[in-house]
Order: C-alpha cells, then structure tokens, then sequence
C-alpha cells in the first residue's frame, strides 16, 4: 500500500474539504470516520418511517451554495443538484397579518414589506449587492480585505446587534420579524454582537446566491464531496472512531474534522499544557432540539403563502424571537420557542412517498438541557398551521444529549460546535486558527473559522496551512 502523506480525522463536510484540498495537491490521504456512514452535519437517513428521507442535521445550504471552495468543484457531476424553492424564507405572522417572504430579488421583498421597502434596501439589500465584494472576508480568518471600504462599510453595521439594526433601519413589526429570525440562526442573544453580522450575512445570501436545498437531501452533498475524494485517489475508512493519535498509522499530518472537546479528548497527550487549557476554556454555547416528522399532507398555513419557501421562521414577532434566544442564553426553558422549520419535500418528491411529506424542525434550548421540547414546538406551528398535528404520520425527536451521541462535536447539543461571539467568531478556536503548537497536527472542524455552516471552509483553509507547512507546497 502506498505511504500515506496526510490522514483527516472525520468525514463531515470540513474533513472532506481537507482531504480534496490534499488530495488535489497530488498527496496520498487518509480518511477516518467514526460513523459507519459519512457527512458528519450533512447526512440524510430514514428516521421516521421507510421511504420519508430526513436530514439528520443540516437541510438548507446558503453557505454550501456560497461556499468559495465548493463552488470550485465539479459536484454537479457527483450527483449535487441544488433546488431553489420560489421564496427564500416564509415568516408568518398571527392573525390576518401576511407573511413576509424573502425572494430572490430584493425589489420584490422590499416592496412587499409595506413602510420598509427603503429600510430594507438599505439594511439587507446593500449587503447583498455588496457580496461579491465580502465573500472573501466572510468566509476566511481574518485578513487585510481586498475591497476595504465595502468591508469597513460592512464591518461598522455588521458589529451591532441585530435588535439595534432593526429598530434602527425597520419600522414595522414585520419587518423586524422578519430581520430578527435570520439572525437569531446565530445561537446568540439578539441585543448582543455579531448577531447583526448573522443576520446581514444570511439575508444578503438570500438575495446573492440563495437558500437552496439539495435534490435527494444533503447527503448528497456529503456523497458528492467523498465521491469526488474518491476520484481523486483519497480513501475513506468508516466505523473507525480515533481514540487517540496513538492509534493512526505514520503520517506527515493529521487534520482533525473535530470541535476542542473531542479533540482534546484525542490529543491532550500530543499536546503542551498552555495550548491545552486554551482549548480547555473554549466555550461551547446553547443546545438544540430536534425533531423530524413523516406528514400525510402538507402542513395547513393559515397564510398559504408560506408554502413558497422551504425555510420557515416560526416565533412570531421580533421581541418573541429576541426573548426564546434569550431564554435559551441564559439557561431558562422557553414557552414559545423560535422555530426554524423546513418543509423540503414540498420541492423535492424525492424526500417522501407519493403525497406524503418529510418536515425538519429545530429550537434552541439551554446547554445539554433535556427539557422536552416537543409539545411547544408542535404549539408554535399550530399557531400558525391550526390542524398541523392531524398530518403527523411519525415523529423523531432528538435532544442535546441524543444530537452529542451521535456526533461528540456538538458538546451539549450546541450545533454550532462553539459560541459565535466576538472572540470566538475571529479567534477559534484560538487565535492560531487551524494550527496546534504540535507540527503537523491541525484543527479544520467549523469549531475554526470561518465556523458554523456547511460551506467547508474550515477544511479548505486548514488543508491549505498544512500544505504550505509540511509539504512546502505553497498555497493553491
Ligand atoms: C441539527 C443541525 C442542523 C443544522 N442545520 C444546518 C443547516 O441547515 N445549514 C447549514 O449550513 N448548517 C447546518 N448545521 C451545521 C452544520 O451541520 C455544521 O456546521 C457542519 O456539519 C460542520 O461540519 P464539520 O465537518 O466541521 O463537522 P461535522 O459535520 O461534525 O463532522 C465531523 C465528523 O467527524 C466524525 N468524528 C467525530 N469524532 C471522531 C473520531 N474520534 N474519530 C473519527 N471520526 C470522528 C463525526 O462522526 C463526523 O462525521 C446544522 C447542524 C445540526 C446538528
């Protein structure tokens, strides 16, 4: 057999962008995944009843879209097909109040929502326009920008939170809504920074690339990533968990698809103790839980608008949002949780039997919280969907400590695999990045940045550190 020059540890979308990136650079590499099947967040399984496919984790991919690195593959010819649903987003409001909707293009968006027309043009619109221009700074560590003055431009809205953001630039209840459950994706408070940057980044993809799903669900995603690997001359070994670095055969470097808990855990030996408590004192931050249902219908909105989007926002008003969030944040269950909801098979027949439908639901909760969240989260769709329960043909539900069982990235069920706050969104997991003080031995999970999402950048950039350290190959 031949030599292996690189191993990477865990096969989720960083772990195999790490590998295509050696890989492509002529390396020999080695993937070891502890699942018996790949995708780590961007896997799809039956979880309910035979012939419903759900996405265990990720399920609506602007990131992935977006992505720099992904785009520079030929995933398409892999078996990736992205679905773009005719609105972006459906928030719906209660009593006759219209949803808002999120459309490609801005002008329609704006102009649906009444009195903020101007005000979101200027909030979301010009980031999105803008893009092109901060792609690069959003998705990289941080570095000199190329294009400064749309990125100081960016930068001096983006550090605010999004609740100032709102009130400042938004002046109706729907609109605010609207802008605070994008951000509220951020898994922060919403008075606190970045989440404004979340939200002006996830709104701005809305318009610039979308908020697609991928045809089939996203392992597809992940399959077309290994296949592509695959085709490349990379090997991927599964149910093979790493306990310790002991255990891998002799490499020039190992990159590991893990958040500072399990790696730690993997590491701690190889490692000098200062680096060690630093990842020690890396804060993981507030859980999620999870259910996915098989329906015999399509969920009943009252405003059967919200059938034109796959991304449901479901929370109500902005102060609704910022409150769940906050409850969450601060440890105390929420009666009326913030929903994200997606409804793929709406789009894609291949998710569910002819006339049956899949649906992919999540709340934040406290860290490692085993409250049972089902019951609310089934109240906030009925408020919004009266005679949604009579659909339910099976549930699966799965708590912080279930989503931890299957992945240990996700320490106390935080999906994020880290708090984006301040220090945390530029220094992750440490202001080294991808590098550990041990040579050769690198960290390309989203717990590094650019951080949460299937983008599979953290893999691209930590591949690139290696091969420029270790390899003398400088970067591609
Ligand atoms: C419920 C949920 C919903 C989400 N929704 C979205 C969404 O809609 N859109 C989006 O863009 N993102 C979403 N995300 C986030 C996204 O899934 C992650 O950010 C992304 O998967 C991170 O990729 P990764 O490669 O860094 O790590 P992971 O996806 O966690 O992959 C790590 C891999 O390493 C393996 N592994 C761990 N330990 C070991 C070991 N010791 N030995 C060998 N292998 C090991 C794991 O089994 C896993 O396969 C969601 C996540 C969750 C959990």
């Amino acid at each position: 057999m031949a030599q292996t020059d690189a191993i990477v540890v865990g096969a989720g979308p960083n772990g195999l962008s790490a590998a295509i990136v050696l890989a492509r650079a002529g390396l020999q590499v080695v993937v070891y995944e502890a699942q018996a099947s790949i995708g780590g967040g961007c896997r799809s399984e039956a979880l309910t009843l035979p012939g419903f496919v759900h996405d265990v984790c990720s399920a609506v991919h602007p990131m992935g879209i977006a992505s720099l690195f992904f785009r520079s593959l030929p995933l398409g010819e892999h078996g990736l097909t992205w679905i773009q649903p005719p609105s972006m987003l459906a928030h719906p409001l209660d009593g006759d109040t219209p949803a808002a909707l999120v459309n490609r293009s801005v002008a329609d968006t704006a102009r649906d929502l009444d009195g903020d027309d101007d005000g979101y043009r200027r909030l979301v619109g010009s980031s999105a326009s803008a893009w092109p221009l901060l792609e690069d700074v959003v998705l990289s560590p941080p570095h000199l920008p190329r294009h400064p003055v749309a990125a100081a431009r960016f930068g001096l809205r983006a550090l605010q939170p999004a609740v100032r953001l709102a009130q400042h630039y938004l002046s109706t209840e729907r609109a605010r809504a609207l802008f605070a459950g994008v951000a509220a994706h951020g898994m922060v408070p919403l008075e606190t920074a970045p989440s404004g940057a979340i939200g002006l980044v996830l709104g701005a993809l809305a318009h610039a690339v979308g908020w697609p799903i991928p045809r089939g669900g996203a392992q597809r995603l992940a399959d077309a990533l290994a296949s592509y690997l695959r085709l490349l001359g990379g090997r991927i070994v599964t149910d093979a968990p790493v306990a310790s670095l002991d255990e891998l055969p002799p490499s020039k470097a190992v990159l590991c698809d893990l958040s500072p808990g399990p790696f730690l855990r993997m590491a701690s030996r190889a490692l000098p103790d200062w680096y060690a408590r630093k990842l020690a004192r890396y804060r993981y931050g507030m859980g999620t839980f999870k259910v996915d249902w098989a329906l015999d219908a399509p969920v009943p909105w009252r405003d059967a608008r919200v059938a034109l989007a796959a991304t449901v926002h479901v929370g109500g008003t902005l102060q609704e949002i910022a409150r769940s969030e906050r409850d969450a944040w601060a440890g105390r269950v929420s009666t009326h949780p913030f929903v994200l909801l997606v409804q793929p098979s709406l789009f894609d027949d291949s998710r569910a039997p002819a006339g049956k439908h899949t649906l992919w639901a999540y709340c934040h909760v406290p860290h490692a919280s085993a409250a049972d969240m089902l019951p609310a989260i089934e109240g906030q769709i009925e408020r919004f969907a009266p005679g949604f329960r009579d659909r339910v043909l099976a549930r699966h539900v799965m708590t912080p400590a279930d989503l931890e069982r299957r992945n240990p990235n996700l320490v106390g069920g935080d999906i994020g695999m880290g708090v984006t706050d301040l220090r945390q969104l530029f220094g992750r997991p440490t202001w080294r990045w991808y590098r550990t003080p041990r040579r050769g031995l690198y960290i390309c999970s989203a717990s590094t940045p650019p951080g949460v999402g299937v983008h599979g950048m953290c893999g691209y950039h930590a591949a690139r550190y290696a091969l420029r350290d270790i390899f003398g190959i400088p970067h591609p």
